[in-house]
């Protein structure tokens, strides 16, 4: 990711656009990413790695050109609310989180965020006014060097077809079984043709 980042103003109706109800993850993960384009050089490419697959992923994806699917957008499953931006030749870079000690002084967040009120009690009006009026002042940036190991792609691996279903899978397990079959995974049930 480099100059291409999109200008924060604006990005609120992007998201609009995206979403028809009001979105206060996503809105708050929009000036996550601002925070850590404005602090980091303009002029290098970054990869992300967001630790919530709620809202932040959608936030990048939005916003910059880092998606999941052209592998510049990673998840990590921790469930924090926070995204690093890094280098991947150097590792060096910028990790952006919800500061829960800043967040005390913007009650209508916190409650939301903690889910201290009921949903259909929530008043999204004041909720979506408190996080326009924080910006980014509910986040903190620390420097990290991310281990590449992580971003390192895993090359050449050869496509096989599995021997019980006949679809093709990544040849990397042991046996001629996808994972499916083998029976490490398991998602559904046949209900029929
Ligand atoms: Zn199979």
């Amino acid at each position: 990711m480099n100059k291409r980042v999109l200008p924060l103003a604006g990005f609120e109706k992007k998201i609009a656009a995206f979403r028809e109800k009001p979105a206060p993850g996503l809105i708050i993960g929009g000036y996550m990413v601002d925070e850590i384009t404005k602090n980091l050089p303009k002029d290098r490419f970054y990869d992300v790695i967001c630790e919530s697959i709620k809202c932040l992923p959608d936030a990048v994806q939005l916003l910059t050109p880092c998606s999941v699917g052209n592998g510049w957008l990673r998840i990590l499953k921790i469930g924090r609310f926070a995204m690093t931006f890094f280098d991947k030749e150097t590792g060096e870079g910028i990790r952006a989180y919800l500061d829960t000690e800043k967040l005390k002084k913007y009650p209508p967040i916190n409650e939301w965020f903690f889910k201290l009120t009921p949903k259909r009690e929530q008043d999204s009006e004041k909720l979506m006014a408190s996080i326009r009026s924080a910006g980014g002042a509910i986040i903190s940036l620390q420097k990290v060097k991310v281990d590449t190991d992580i971003t390192k792609k895993k090359k050449d691996h050869k496509v096989a077809v599995c021997a019980k279903c006949h679809e093709a899978y990544p040849a990397t397990e042991d046996g001629n079984l996808c994972k499916v079959c083998n029976g490490k995974i398991s998602y559904y049930d046949f209900s029929g043709e």
